[in-house]
């Protein structure tokens, strides 16, 4: 299956995608791990990045949407996929829809973790506590929820045009979300 997972961030769509694509063999394709690697790597693809993401702002389009060509031209999406942080505007999910047109590639659901902001904004303050990472301070927080909810939020309208929104109540257990998560996919 060629999956799209939505969700703000700190809705557990990494986490659901991590174990779904190893349950079922998909490639699991995360553009924030992609973009954090890079950071670490000190590539020109993360020297480009690490501002934006330093301050919870998206790195723009045009950086995104090549990674993806990239990816699609070298075949890593050919056999299932769960892409997760793309995309994330609307003329990503634009530019996505004419290179799936142009690859024969069928997107069969997009998959939206619903969570409401005062709990993502717990959820996230206790990750920040164990994992570190630079873009999980409440001041970057707040930014990226109201990134989220400006830039992103609008992309839903595509998918439901294109009959594959499929929300899922996302304030549950990991096991519970998984579940429901399944049960559309088989
Ligand atoms: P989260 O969803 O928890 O905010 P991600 O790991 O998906 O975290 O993304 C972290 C950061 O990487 C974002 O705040 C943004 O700066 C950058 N990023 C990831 N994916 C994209 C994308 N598709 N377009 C623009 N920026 C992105």
């Amino acid at each position: 299956m060629n999956l799209i997972f939505l969700g703000p961030p700190g809705s557990g769509k990494g986490t659901q995608a991590v174990r779904l694509a190893k349950e079922k063999g998909w490639v699991h394709l995360s553009t924030g791990d992609v973009l954090r690697a890079a950071v670490k790597a000190g590539t020109e693809l993360g020297k480009q990045a690490d501002g934006f993401m330093t301050r919870g702002e998206l790195v723009p389009d045009e950086l995104i949407v090549s990674l993806i060509e990239e990816k699609i031209a070298a075949g890593e999406l050919a056999n299932g996929f769960i892409l997760d942080g793309f995309p994330r505007t609307v003329p990503q999910a634009k530019s996505l829809d004419e290179m799936f047109g142009k690859n024969k590639i069928k997107l069969d659901k997009a998959i939206l973790l619903d969570v409401g902001d005062e709990e993502i904004l717990k959820r996230i303050m206790g990750r920040a506590e164990k994992e570190g990472r630079a873009d999980d301070t409440p001041d970057v927080v707040r930014n990226r929820l109201k990134v989220y909810r400006e830039q992103t939020q609008p992309i839903e309208n595509l998918y439901r045009e294109q009959s594959v929104l499929t929300p899922i109540p996302g304030e549950d257990t990991p096991d519970n979300i998984y579940a429901a998560i399944l049960k559309v996919v088989s």
